[in-house]
């Protein structure tokens, strides 16, 4: 033990009393919530470069940068400066605005999308690229991998039925079956499995969708060729590649998670879907592809798909400036950062003896408390949870917000200076102690 005090935390406990009579869970979205781990989260009160500061005055080394967006750090500046300027103007017009073009522009000269809509969540992203590439193809079924999440879309949230190639599961009670019964869940990595389903249904697959490396399940990269394959499996039947870069987009390299392998390897996916960094900390997010495609949209063509704030002024003005700000400097120190860390990691948890293996692609990596490579859902749900929440308690009464769950990235920014990231390793051996105790 350090003899550090446990942190005052009396108003995050009063505020998520009240919070608790009012909202299912006290939070807005689960994963806020410390039900995988334990206790009360805390309320954030402000935040400023690294660090966030709860209702009780204590201060963070943040290491969930709101689950992506943050990349440049809280409350920048420059694109506080923008935003502010935004507001000034007013902030929802329902007409096409200068900062939507601009932001659609900077996305087009940044990847492979050749026309880009935008919307206001990941959700309504992915929700609306399968609307279209059932429109656009004619077919009916979707492919996606177990442990990926592309928000919480009916037909996405499936869960694997048993065998391969049956129809999913709801993955959730109030989804009924029929929106996934076209829908159908495969281990990623797993090549088979793929050229197995395509086989079976050759003439009824609309599109293949997969996060571009998975995150959601800690970070599981690709194997190497593995989404040329699927592009290139998809590309054979007819079907739509769709890859969501959510999480990746501009943040597991200024290419996202395309620019470590579709750039260097010469394909494109047909579709992808944007969130998180894009929108600079504001509700927006997008999906854009071949023009092809993305033409059977309305108003152009009879894909309906719509939104009051889509393309908001003030979340694209948030999105252009962090975009603009994203330089290589700002992913070189984060790739840093992150080496920095991932390595005070590992060798924490080696000498405390605990079991846990670091993965990650390009700038973003997540911590497995497991044995041995994890390739997949199945082997991520090998994680110890127990040893993490202990691990994750520790880190918090040392000042470092970790996300709540041990199935989740860890994000920096190129806020995380040298007494950030101290402040992390400082913390580390205790709570690897933590770790091996639970
Ligand atoms: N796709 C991916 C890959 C995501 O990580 C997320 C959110 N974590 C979503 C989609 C859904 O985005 P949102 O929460 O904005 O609806």
């Amino acid at each position: 033990m350090t003899g550090r005090p446990t942190p005052e935390t009396t108003a995050s406990a009063a505020l998520f009393e009240r919070a608790l009579a009012v909202t299912p869970g006290g939070v807005n979205s689960p994963v806020r919530a410390f039900n995988a781990v334990g206790g009360t989260p805390r309320f954030i009160r402000s935040a400023a470069g690294a660090w966030l500061t709860d209702v009780d005055g204590n201060e963070y080394v943040d290491l969930i940068c709101s689950w992506g967006p943050m990349l440049l750090g809280h409350a920048h500046p420059e694109v506080q400066a923008r935003v502010a300027e935004a507001v000034a103007r007013g902030t929802s017009y329902g007409t096409p605005t200068e900062p939507e073009v601009q932001l659609a522009e900077e996305i087009v000269g940044r990847t492979p999308v050749e026309r880009v809509r935008f919307v206001s969540s990941g959700t309504e992203a992915t929700m609306s690229a399968i609307r279209l590439a059932r429109g656009f193809t004619g077919r009916d079924v979707i492919v996606k991998f177990a442990g990926c999440y592309h928000g919480h879309v009916d037909s996405l949230l499936a869960s694997a039925g048993s065998g391969l190639a049956t129809f999913a599961l709801p993955g959730t009670p109030g989804v009924p079956v029929s929106s996934t019964e076209l829908t159908l869940v495969l281990p990623y990595n797993d090549r088979a499995a793929v050229e197995k389903v395509f086989a079976e249904y050759p003439d009824r697959i609309a599109c293949l969708i997969t996060e571009a490396a998975p995150g959601n399940m800690g970070v599981v990269p690709p194997e190497p060729g593995f989404n040329a394959f699927l592009a290139e499996t998809c590309s054979r039947y007819g079907a739509l590649f769709v890859s969501d870069e959510v999480m990746t987009g501009f943040r597991a390299s200024k290419l996202g998670q395309w620019g470590l392998d579709g750039a260097v390897e010469g394909w494109r996916p047909d579709l992808m879907t944007f969130g998180k960094v894009m929108g600079g900390g504001f509700p927006a997010a997008a999906f854009g592809g071949r023009a092809d495609v993305m033409s059977h949209l309305a108003p152009e063509g009879p894909v309906y798909q719509a939104g009051t704030l889509s393309g908001n002024p003030i979340a694209t003005t948030a999105g252009l400036a962090t975009l603009r700000l994203a330089t290589d400097e700002v992913y070189d120190h984060i790739g840093a950062a992150a080496d920095t860390i991932k390595a005070a990691a590992s060798d924490a948890l080696s000498k405390a003896g605990v079991a846990h293996v670091v993965q990650s692609t390009g700038t973003m990596f997540s911590v497995f408390f497991a044995e041995g490579t994890v390739r997949d859902f199945t082997d991520a749900s090998r994680t110890d949870s127990t040893a993490y929440a202990a691990f994750f308690h520790a880190m918090l009464d040392a000042g470092v917000y970790l996300p709540p769950s041990a199935y989740e990235a860890w994000f920096l920014s190129a806020a995380h200076d040298d007494r950030a990231v101290q402040t992390v390793l400082d913390a580390l051996p205790d709570a690897a102690r933590a770790a091996a105790a639970a």
